[in-house]
C-alpha cells in the first residue's frame, strides 16, 4: 500500500510513505515501524477477512484534498468571522472506474479531517467493497479512533467516507441519491440564511432581506447574539416591521446567550412571531433547551453542533427541541443522518437540516423519511461554483437533481483555483 502526501496543484515533490510500516497488513501480522505500536480494532475486521462482494465495487484508491472557497463578502455570526468556506474532499475510486466523492464543510481544520482518512480509514478501505455501506460504517466507527472522536474531527471524517460510498451506490444504481433513498420528485421549499449576518448594519440586513423576498423566498433567517441583548431586541423588531407579517422569520444566536438572556428574549421573539430560535444557548445544554422549549411558543432549533444519533436522541427524549437541524457533515454521513431523521419524524418533529455541505448532499436527503411536515432546506449559495452540478432553486424552491449520484463531484476548475496547498494524500493498493 502506498501513499503520496501533500498532493496539490502547487505542491513540491510528493513524499512516499509505506503504510504497511504503520498498519496491520490484514494477514494478522504486525509490522514493526519507527512509530509507537498502535491498537487494533477488535470489532473492525481486517479487509482480508471480509466476505468478497462485487469485484467492480472494490475500492482501489482513496484521495483527499481540500478547497478554500472564497465568500463574496466577509461575514460574521455571534461566534465566527469568515472570508472563505473550507471544503475537505475524499474521492474513493473503485475497480469499475467509478469515483465517489464525499465532502464536509468547515471554518478551519481541513487537514485534520483528511489526516484521519489518510492515516486510519484508507488502509481499512482499500480492497474492501464500496457497496457494503453499513458494514464499512461500523468497521471505521469501531477502529481505535473511536476513543478519540465519537464526535468532531473523527466523526466528520467518517461522514466524508460515508457520503462518498452513497454517491457510488447511487451512481451504480444509475439514480440520483434522493431517488435511491425513496424520495419523491416534488420541488422542496428552501429558506435563505444569507441575508441576516451579524456584521451587517440594520439597513443592509433589511435591504438584503427585501432582495431575497423579491427573488421568491418566503422564509428568511437572521443572526442574533449581539453583546447587549437589547440590541438584538431592537434589531428583530425593526426587521419584522420592514419585511412585514407575510414573511416567515427565524433567528440564530449561535450559542451566544445564556439561559437568563434567552429567557429575556423569548417574549420579544414571540412578539415578532419568530418561527424558531436556533442554538439559543450552549449546544450541549439539554436542560436549558428544555426550559426554553417549555416556555415557548417559538420552536427551539438545534443540530449543527450535535454529532451523533445519541446526542439527538437525548434532546428528543427531553422534549428540548422541535426543529431538528441534523447535518450530514456533522453526524457520520447519510447513514446516521437517516437514523436521526427517522427518529425525529417518528416523534413528530420538524427536520430542517443545517447545511454544512451548502445543501449539496441535503438536496437529496430532504423528504426521504416519513414525516408529518413538508421538507424544508437551508439555502446558502457559497459553494455553488465548486461542484459540477449546481443546485437549481427557483422562487425559493429546489428542483431535485437528475444526474446519478449525490451531486458531490468537484468541478476541475474549482480544484485548480481553490485547492489548499499541502493538504491531503492519495493512497493506493500496491
Ligand atoms: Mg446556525
Amino acid at each position: 500500500m502506498k501513499q503520496r502526501t501533500g498532493r496539490s496543484s502547487t505542491s513540491a515533490r510528493p513524499v512516499l510513505i509505506d503504510l504497511d510500516a504503520f498498519h496491520n497488513t490484514g494477514q494478522g501480522a504486525r509490522v514493526e515501524s519507527e512509530t509507537a505500536d498502535e491498537a487494533r480494532g477488535i470489532l473492525s475486521p481486517a479487509v482480508a477477512d471480509l466476505t468478497p462482494g462485487d469485484e467492480g465495487a472494490v475500492i482501489t484508491s482513496v484521495e483527499t484534498y481540500a478547497l478554500a472557497v472564497p465568500l463574496s463578502r466577509p461575514l460574521q455570526d455571534a461566534t465566527a468571522a469568515l472570508t472563505a468556506w473550507t471544503v475537505p474532499v475524499v474521492e474513493i475510486r473503485t475497480a469499475d472506474g467509478r469515483v465517489g466523492t464525499g465532502i464536509s464543510g468547515l471554518h478551519c481544520g481541513a487537514e485534520l479531517l483528511t489526516q484521519v482518512i489518510d492515516r486510519y480509514y484508507a488502509p481499512a478501505l482499500l480492497g474492501a467493497g464500496s457497496d457494503d455501506i453499513l458494514g464499512t460504517w461500523k468497521r471505521l466507527y469501531w477502529l481505535p479512533t473511536h476513543w478519540i472522536g465519537r464526535g468532531g474531527v473523527v466523526h466528520m471524517a467518517l461522514s466524508m467516507v460515508d457520503i462518498a460510498l452513497w454517491d457510488l451506490a447511487a451512481q451504480r444504481a444509475g439514480l440520483p441519491l434522493w431517488r435511491l433513498l425513496g424520495g419523491s420528485a416534488d420541488d422542496i421549499e428552501t429558506y435563505n440564511t444569507d441575508g441576516g449576518w451579524l456584521n451587517l448594519g440594520l439597513a443592509e440586513v433589511i435591504r438584503d432581506l427585501h432582495a431575497l423576498v423579491d427573488r421568491g423566498w418566503r422564509r428568511v433567517k437572521i443572526k442574533v447574539g449581539k453583546p447587549d441583548w437589547r440590541e438584538d431586541a431592537d434589531r428583530v423588531r425593526a426587521v419584522r416591521q420592514a419585511v412585514g407579517a407575510g414573511v416567515t422569520l427565524m433567528c440564530d444566536a449561535n450559542q451566544r446567550w445564556d439561559l437568563s438572556t434567552a429567557m429575556r428574549m423569548l417574549p420579544v421573539l414571540t412578539e415578532v412571531g419568530m418561527d424558531w430560535v436556533e442554538e439559543p444557548v450552549h449546544a450541549d445544554d439539554v436542560p436549558a433547551h428544555r426550559r426554553l422549549q417549555a416556555a415557548g411558543p417559538a420552536d427551539i432549533a438545534a443540530g449543527e453542533s450535535l454529532y451523533s444519533y445519541h446526542a439527538f436522541a437525548n434532546f428528543i427524549a427531553a422534549d428540548a427541541l422541535r426543529v431538528i437541524q441534523v447535518d450530514v457533515t456533522r453526524v457520520a454521513g447519510v447513514t446516521e443522518w437517516l437514523q436521526v431523521a427517522r427518529h425525529a419524524a417518528a416523534n413528530g418533529l420538524r427536520i430542517v437540516p443545517h447545511a454544512g455541505d451548502m445543501m449539496q448532499v441535503h438536496q437529496h436527503l430532504a423528504g426521504t423519511v416519513l414525516s408529518d411536515t413538508p421538507p424544508l432546506l437551508e439555502f446558502i449559495p457559497w459553494t455553488q461554483d465548486a461542484f459540477e452540478q449546481r443546485s437549481v432553486v427557483r422562487d425559493g424552491y429546489l428542483q431535485r437533481p437528475h444526474a446519478p449520484g449525490a451531486s458531490t463531484t468537484v468541478a476541475a476548475r474549482a480544484r485548480e483555483r481553490w485547492q489548499i496547498r499541502g493538504v491531503g494524500a492519495t493512497t493506493t493498493r500496491d
